[in-house]
């Protein structure tokens, strides 16, 4: 039956198809997750929310969008050909320069036709007698697949809070993870910006330079560090390229999944000056390296004073107003929540048109029809920017309605947290996959690294699934249990468990407070996989199996036998828990 999109014009016909996969998403993960299938010769569909492919870069599409790991390393590593093919124009290159890569890929590739797009699936059931899932779309689809793969992103659920007198607010409120295709000209409007995460950081100095009037409302200060962002010469690709696997090779023995210098030595063995001049390099190295000018800032608060009191002094000597320095001076651990990298972020308060509102002790109380109310003052604004975020690592899993074994949903399971093994997959759920899954370095690592390394582990096992024509796969309860008490455990030795970020699901009110991310760094993590696939999928029971315990074929995963950085473990983490520590 054809269907109809909201304007009632008539649309694709629904499809009652049957595959070897279906994979939702279609941003990196789910791109590369679709060409390893390809490769393997299994039949596969990608549903697709949006209208193209790039995920993240295709829905963030705010003034300043762009990478914070540098480009040479925030990009696919699996062909060299690509490698050596694709030139990054900027070290952090802008969003449309990302989203060229992805639509590059996409073509290059040869995956659209596998993709369905604007459709949104609403729900997968397993059933029990096939071993197999149903997917359901909002376009009326009713697809039937052996194998559902969650490529659904870690940040893909915008996060909206409940503000009072919403609808009363005369002008548009955009969020920037849903930004409008077509750009905004802010030209001559008085601009709100909620929020000061990432998001925030890299648009507030964008819009500043449009809106005639621009009002942040923070509600917790941000660590920011200088991204010093440049343009890459052709001497300076040339260079880089070719030394570009052994580039790929150091990063990936890296706890986070990129390479970067790295001080092992811990802060306080260091004199003052030492420090000084320490961080006083690091921060003109600028963005996220900055965390490694020593190895124990993460885990020993007296060590994190030191660098939090250098980056506040540094946001003393940026903005001029001494009232409106303090109140952009953080106090919860440095790098505790996500560090921030920007330009131009902190001089942006130093513009005669931007003001900064707090709103940590009282919140916004209402929008109005002309602006937004705080502590009984109304700011009068045009339009909203609602840089509020992302109901993180859970949020997309959330809208789907997955059910399971026994009719049980994964929203049931994971009321109380998430609970996967190897954020790969969870228990009771068979031949259901998840790409950066909670429990999985996901977002502590550079993230394109971390896709590749788990697509690879799941095409590996797919191919010997139909080696040995298992029917399903499902991890062992007590191995999950274990694996998720271990990432619980090893989150306790950073002290990046001790604040409400959205790693651990603060930032949205009612969800359960628990670390999501694997800290325990990605070397540690991708040996762990490699042990379990070399074990023939210990802690995982495959049905129907010729032969359970034949060795699997490794085709892909066999790159990823990398040995850890020791030059990089903290002595004091390891110590604490034999692992990095990120
Ligand atoms: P996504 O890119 O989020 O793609 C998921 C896709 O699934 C989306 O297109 C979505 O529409 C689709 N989808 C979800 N649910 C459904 C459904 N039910 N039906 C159909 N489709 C669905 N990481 C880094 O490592 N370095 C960076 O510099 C970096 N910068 C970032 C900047 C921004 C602004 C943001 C928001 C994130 C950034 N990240 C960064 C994290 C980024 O999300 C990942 O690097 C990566 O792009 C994730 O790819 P993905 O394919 O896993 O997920
Ligand atoms: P975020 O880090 O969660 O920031 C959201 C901001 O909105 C926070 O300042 C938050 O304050 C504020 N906020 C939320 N609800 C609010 C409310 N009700 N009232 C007032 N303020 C509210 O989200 P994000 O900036 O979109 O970034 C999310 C992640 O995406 C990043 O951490 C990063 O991993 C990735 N990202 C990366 C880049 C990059 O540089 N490449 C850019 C953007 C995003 P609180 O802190 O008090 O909760």
């Amino acid at each position: 039956m054809a269907q109809e999109n909201a304007a009632g014009e008539a649309t694709r016909p629904a499809e009652n198809g049957t595959f070897d996969a279906v994979v939702i998403g279609a941003g990196f993960a789910g791109l590369y997750m679709l060409h390893r299938l390809r490769g393997l010769g299994f039949t596969a569909q990608v549903y697709e929310a949006g209208s193209g492919v790039g995920g993240t870069w295709y829905w963030n599409r705010y003034p300043g969008a762009r990478c914070d790991v540098e480009s040479l390393q925030y990009s696919f590593s699996f062909s060299e050909e690509l490698d050596q093919e694709w030139n990054w124009s900027e070290k952090y290159s802008p969003q449309p320069e990302i989203l060229a890569y992805a639509n590059h890929i996409a073509d290059r590739f040869d995956l659209r036709g596998q993709i369905v797009f604007d459709t949104r699936v609403t729900a997968a059931t397993f059933n029990e007698d096939t071993d197999t899932w149903l997917i359901e779309t909002d376009r009326g689809d009713r697809v039937t697949a052996k194998f559902c793969i969650m490529a659904v992103g870690c940040l893909s659920a915008p996060n909206r809070p409940a503000f009072q007198g919403k609808s009363d607010f005369r002008g548009p409120i955009y969020h920037t993870g849903e930004w409008p295709h077509e750009g905004v000209d802010f030209g001559g409007l008085r601009v709100g910006v909620i929020g000061t995460g990432s998001s925030a950081i890299q648009s507030i100095p964008m819009i500043a330079q449009q809106a005639v009037q621009l009002t942040v409302f923070q509600r917790t200060a941000t660590w920011s560090v200088p991204a010093w962002n440049e343009a890459l010469s052709a001497e300076y690709l040339k260079d880089a390229k070719a030394h570009y696997p052994a580039l790929r090779a150091k990063a990936r023995a890296r706890p986070t999944g990129f390479y970067f210098p790295f001080n092992i030595q811990p802060a306080l063995q260091a004199s003052s000056e030492e420090r000084e001049q320490q961080y006083e390099a690091a921060w003109r190295r600028g963005g996220l390296p900055f965390l490694g000018a020593y190895g124990d800032l993460l885990f020993d608060k007296s060590a994190n004073d030191t660098i939090a009191e250098f980056a506040r002094q540094k946001i003393r000597d940026i903005v001029k107003n001494p009232t409106t320095a303090e109140l952009l001076c953080p106090h919860n651990v440095f790098g505790c929540k996500r560090l921030c990298v920007d330009t131009n972020y902190f001089e942006t308060y130093n513009l005669p048109h931007v003001k900064l509102v707090d709103v940590s002790k009282t919140p916004i109380e209402r929008f109005t029809k002309d602006g937004i109310v705080v502590d009984g003052t109304e700011y009068m604004v045009d339009a909203i920017v609602s840089a509020t975020g992302f109901a993180a690592m859970t949020g997309s899993f959330d809208k789907i309605k997955i059910t399971g074994r026994s009719g049980r949903t994964l929203a049931e399971k994971w009321s109380g947290g998430p609970r996967a093994y190897l954020g790969l997959a969870s228990e009771g759920f068979p031949n259901l996959f998840m790409i950066t899954g909670p429990g999985s370095p996901s977002v502590l690592a550079s993230m394109i690294q971390a896709i590749e390394q788990h697509v690879d582990w799941l095409a590996d096992c797919l191919g010997h699934m139909r080696d040995v024509a298992a029917n399903s796969i499902e991890p062992l309860r007590e191995n999950e249990d274990a694996w998720v008490a271990h990432v619980n455990d090893v989150s306790m030795v950073s002290l990046r468990s001790t604040c409400s970020s959205w790693y651990v699901g603060a930032n949205i009110p009612g969800r359960p407070r628990v670390f999501m991310p694997y800290i325990g760094g990605f070397p540690v993590y991708v040996q762990k996989c490699n042990e379990v696939m070399n074990s023939a999928y210990d802690g995982f029971v495959l049905k129907g199996a010729r032969s359970n315990n034949a060795p699997p074929r490794v085709r892909f995963t066999e790159r990823w036998h990398v040995p850890l950085d020791i030059e990089v473990i903290s002595p004091a983490a390891v110590a604490a828990k034999r692992v990095p520590v990120v």
